[in-house]
């Protein structure tokens, strides 16, 4: 673990030299998903934003940002990546999705619902982003399938807190798409991701967002981080033949621990700390996800 914490909100930079409009590159349709997702977004076209500098940005702030991002424009003929062309009900369609595949929590659904998926993609799978598939993010890595994002959010928050949780950590940034969803379910999230340039791709995607309560680590998620713990959520993006024991270590009691284990087979995992030497480990669902690894690249 070598990086500093990434401190959000983070300059503008990013967002207010994105003047360079980009013409909607491509509607072709490579899947049934994407047939309908194209059929949704008709011809609308969205107009990049400028986000206001502001010293304290809310969680509603990011939201309406989000909100913002995603809003079709009236007059522009070009779109770039930040603002590219997503309406609303394409991100609905998605949630509802989402929703008829059996996650039931209403603010899990509220979140997947604000975050703007397609700025996690890079501009060429954008008009993948709302179709229910994980999706390459570079690095032999992927984005995570919208249903189980949300399904291990939901898992997580099922806590004796009535879902209320102070601090989660997420090990796999990958593209930070994750990060953001917990950043709208949790006052504190950190995110850990062992490849430097996804490190870096999730922080350039997360930037344009300002949310406030994401903290962006580079290390080896698999030790955890001992210096912000304990959480009381913590979720694995990347499956491992078992769950780290510094990660046990490192939840609250009551804390809930989602991570996807196995191999070629792999299964949900929910495991719950009940007292300083015992947990409860619980097998849901199968899944699929790509390996945890140990140290940093
Ligand atoms: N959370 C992402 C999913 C990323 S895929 C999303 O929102 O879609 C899983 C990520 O876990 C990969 O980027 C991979 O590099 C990372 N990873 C694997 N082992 C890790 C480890 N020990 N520590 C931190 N990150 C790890």
């Amino acid at each position: 673990m070598s990086d500093k914490p990434k401190r959000f909100p983070l300059p503008l930079s990013s967002v207010v030299d994105k003047k360079t409009p980009l013409e909607r590159t491509s509607r072709t349709v490579a899947t049934p998903q994407a047939a309908t997702k194209n059929a949704a977004w008709g011809s609308s076209q969205l107009q990049p934003i400028v986000l206001k500098s502001t010293s304290t940005t809310s969680s509603s702030q990011v939201l309406s940002a989000a909100k913002a991002m995603a809003r079709p424009a009236q007059t522009a003929n070009h779109v770039d990546r930040s603002s590219s062309l997503v309406s609303d009900a394409v991100r609905k369609a998605m949630v509802n999705r989402v929703a008829r595949q059996g996650v039931t929590d209403a603010k899990v659904l509220a979140a997947m619902e604000i975050v703007p998926r397609h700025m996690f993609m890079e501009p060429g799978l954008a008009s993948q982003a709302y179709i229910d598939a994980s999706l390459p993010i570079g690095h032999h890595q992927t984005i995570s399938q919208p249903y189980i994002v949300a399904r291990m959010i939901e898992i997580m928050r099922a806590n004796s807190q009535g879902g209320v949780l102070e601090r989660v950590l997420e090990i796999g940034t990958g593209c930070g798409y994750q990060a953001a969803v917990l950043s709208q379910v949790a006052k504190e999230v950190y995110s850990i991701e062992r490849i430097k340039p996804l490190h870096e791709l999730a922080r350039s995607n997360l930037r344009p967002l300002r949310i406030p309560n994401i903290r962006l680590h580079y290390g080896d998620g698999m030790l955890g981080l001992p210096q912000a713990a304990p959480f009381d959520g913590i979720i694995l993006a990347a499956a491992g033949l078992e769950v780290p024991q510094a990660l046990l270590d490192q939840m609250t009691i009551g804390g809930r621990l989602v991570a996807p284990v196995g191999s070629r087979h792999q299964v949900l995992q929910l495991i719950q700390r009940i007292s300083k030497f015992d947990w409860t480990s619980t097998t849901l669902e199968d899944c699929h996800f790509v390996p945890l690894r140990a140290g940093t690249i």
